[in-house]
């Protein structure tokens, strides 16, 4: 990743430090040096190139070859770039820098204070872009006009500001300024006003890079639940934003490698472990992590050292609306939530939304990916290097959409539930930038098996307009694909068995399947194990009300008996009180209940049958991770559960009778809610690892990849991750794109492009 990132100045600085002639230039693949001098000077320079590239540059090689003749000039020059190469320049938005922290504290530097500052190894990007090439004029810079000073350093390849296209300072550049209902706040300074007015309880939006937050005090109980109440959000938890460490370890365990991910260019926010009880107990009810992030604009920066304490930032919206990002939206969809409202004159051209992220045992794991990590690309195995171009269209929720070009991948951005109308309209407009962007007409189209998927539906229209193949990847072998791309696994490699953990996707029976051992590569897969199906009594009802799941999972377990099974314990008296009969008659007639092999909402079951968010979740997977976090602290002392598994011939079925026997027996004998939730989740993973492994050395079979939505419990993962690897296996998980529908773009373009190449 070299273009964009202050890559050819850098390598002139080199160049001119050793004293050699030649010339720098962008082309299509990426940077050729063409460099003439002593071979002491030149080794120097390669060396000195490797071991300290640009912050923002990546190499991912260095091929060189000598050159004949003469230096084309005297000294060393950049060149425009090559004829007919297509120069991206896309990168994603970067966290300030060290150099330009200090200038906006430094009272004698020109941007002293100056919200804006930025430089080629920082700064806004993706979310500036309007259309390429990535020139001023085509960012939201373009109205700005640089002053003599910022284009005397735009213009200087020794400066750090070379070529910066967001270069701006206080004379030039956007402003900040307050306003509330009534209009602009008269004040000497924005930051200390909106600071103070937090400081006091208030609310305020503030405007980030990617969007619209909304800021308060996030030891403030009474306004972080004011805040949830306006914004009707009841229970998922809200991001903060800490000034330093130090602030952190006040209410969160951090690890080195925690701190790397936080303090990092991506700057995203870190699930932490929750330490002390100093935040305000509305942040993040019933949940052992707390997400933290650190300040990554000037903005931030200067905002956090004026407040005293953490400030709740969340995303600028109601309930599950994508956030606002332009002013006059901001003014509106906020103004029965903010107090006032910090602005300024900068578009926002991309909405990003934070991008999430947490360290598990086996590395890094994106649960959200966005500002800072898109549109980053992913190398591909060199297989993939002559597919064909290939728009992958991505699931319905957490939709993302994938491109795929020159042997990478292209992830957008986090986009959202293409249910909502809003975030439809955006999915639209990014996939027609990226477009644009990538000078991207698409031979072929993935699209989910899901036919009312609305990026499905969005697929064939484009396939039909376009002329393009169209191809239909099934959920979980996307999945999986996306895992064996990310780990640059061949186009051939057909050997992973895949265990992907998931909410629901439709399978190639028709069925909703969801719990899956599939054996395969991109080229195809078996379909070798999966849950036994449970009825989804009601639909997408049984995704928001967890107890309809503890009846269907205590019916299927048990048969017509299964509530004289559970008489007498806690989970006959939750269910006492709610409409079980109409479920029951739902399931026996098979009328809107059906059958599914969700690992999803077998969590939500268990959960809701410990007494965990039984009415209703208002999220997808608040059960669950309400469930893990009751489990945490209870697994060093609990045994995991003993699950049995049928096997004669066919794929491994696995059933739940065993698990919720001990279940209730356990709840008849009076043992601790944590102490089952923990024996449920070892069990599991257990029980998986035993399968995997009977499955796998009957296959001949070395390599495992854990994947979906549910690989996000990190019990499950990790438990698992540790077994398959004490056993010998080679088990791939996902560090690069979400395990959650998040990655599905990734897989279905892998898999269509296998399928494209053996047409
Ligand atoms: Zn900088
Ligand atoms: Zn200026
Ligand atoms: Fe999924």
């Amino acid at each position: 990743m070299v273009q964009g990132v202050g890559f050819r100045p850098h390598v002139w600085r080199l160049a001119r430090d050793d004293r050699l002639a030649g010339q720098v230039l962008n082309d299509g693949a990426g940077v050729v040096i063409e460099a003439w001098g002593a071979a002491a000077a030149l080794e120097s320079f390669l060396r000195r190139l490797r071991e300290a590239p640009p912050p923002l540059a990546r190499i991912d090689a260095i091929e060189r070859e000598a050159l004949g003749g003469a230096p084309p000039y005297p000294d060393f020059r950049i060149v425009e770039s090559r004829e007919g190469a297509v120069s991206t320049g896309v990168v994603p938005d970067a966290a300030t820098c060290p150099e330009c922290l200090a200038e906006i504290f430094d009272p004698a530097n020109r941007r002293y204070r100056y919200a804006f500052t930025n430089c080629t190894h920082c700064g806004p990007r993706l979310s500036i872009i309007r259309a390429i090439p990535y020139d001023r004029a085509n960012t939201a810079m373009a109205g700005f006009t640089m002053c003599a000073e910022c284009a005397a350093e735009y213009g200087d390849p020794a400066d750090r500001r070379f070529h910066a296209q967001p270069n701006a300072c206080p004379v030039c550049g956007p402003q900040l300024w307050l306003e509330d209902r009534r209009g602009p706040i008269e004040c000497d300074d924005p930051i200390t006003e909106v600071a103070e007015r937090l400081t006091a309880g208030g609310i305020a939006a503030i405007k980030g890079i990617g969007g619209f937050h909304l800021a308060c005090d996030a030891r403030n109980e009474g306004v972080v639940a004011e805040l949830r109440r306006r914004k009707r959000r009841e229970s998922k938890p809200l991001a903060v934003m800490a000034r330093n460490v130090s602030q952190i370890t006040g209410f969160c365990a951090i690890s080195p490698a925690e701190l790397e991910l936080l303090g990092g260019p991506a700057a995203p926010i870190v699930l932490l472990d929750k330490v002390e009880d100093m935040l305000a107990p509305s942040v993040a009810p019933g949940q052992g992590r707390i997400g933290v992030m650190l300040p990554y604009t000037p903005l931030h920066h200067l905002l956090m050292a004026a407040v005293e304490g953490p400030l709740v930032m969340t995303s600028g919206n109601l309930s599950e609306e994508p956030q606002a990002t332009a002013n006059e939206d901001a003014r509106a969809r906020l103004s029965g939530i903010s107090d006032c409202w910090l602005m300024h004159d900068r578009d926002i051209v991309n909405r990003l939304d934070d991008s999430v992220m947490r360290l598990d045992k086996p590395g890094p794991q994106i649960l959200r990916r966005a500002r800072g990590l898109a549109p980053d690309p992913l190398p591909l195995a060199s297989g993939f290097s002559h597919a064909r171009l290939l728009l992958a269209m991505g699931g319905e929720l957490k939709s993302s959409f994938c491109l795929l070009k020159d042997g990478q991948a292209i992830v957008s951005q986090h986009l959202g539930d293409l249910e909502e109308a809003a975030t439809h309209a955006d999915y639209r407009k990014a996939i027609g930038l990226f477009r644009d962007t990538f000078r991207f007409e698409p031979e072929c189209v993935a699209v989910d098996l899901h036919p009312d998927y609305h990026s499905t539906r969005w697929g064939e229209a484009l396939a039909e307009e376009t002329g393009a193949r169209l191809v239909r990847v099934q959920h979980h072998h996307a999945h999986l694909a996306s895992c064996l791309a990310e780990h640059g696994m061949e186009p051939a490699d057909d050997a992973t068995l895949g265990i992907v953990l998931d909410g629901l996707g439709l399978g190639t029976d028709q069925t909703i399947w969801g719990g899956e051992i599939l054996l395969g590569g991109y080229g195809g897969f078996q379909r070798v194990g999966h849950f036994a199906p449970v009825a989804l009594p009601g639909g997408a009802q049984a995704m928001r009300e967890p107890w309809r799941n503890t009846v269907a999972h205590l019916a299927a377990a048990f048969g017509e008996d299964w509530q004289g099974r559970i008489a007498g314990t806690t989970v006959a008296r939750m269910l006492a009180e709610r409409p079980v009969a109409m479920i029951e008659q739902m399931i026996r007639q098979g009328v809107n209940a059906p059958l599914s092999s969700s690992a999803g909402r077998l969590f939500d079951a268990m959960a809701a049958a410990l007494g965990v968010c039984p009415d209703r979740q208002g999220y997808e997977g608040e059960a669950a991770m309400a469930l893990e976090a009751l489990a945490a602290p209870h697994l060093r002392h609990a045994g995991p559960y003993s699950i049995d598994v049928e096997a004669e011939g066919g794929p491994r079925i696995i059933a739940w009778h065993d698990l919720w026997a001990a279940v209730i027996d356990d709840l008849n004998s009076g043992v601790e809610t944590g102490v089952i939730a923990a024996r449920f989740h070892l069990g599991l993973a257990d029980m998986l690892a035993r399968v995997a492994t009977a499955i796998a050395e009957a296959a001949g079979i070395t390599r495992l990849a854990l994947s979906g939505g549910v690989m996000q419990n990190r019990i499950v993962l990790e438990s698992l991750h540790g077994a398959l690897t004490e056993r010998g296996f080679e088990v791939l998980t996902q560090s690069r794109v979400p395990a959650n529908d998040g990655g599905l773009s990734l897989g279905q373009a892998v898999v269509a492009a296998v399928s494209d190449q053996g047409e």
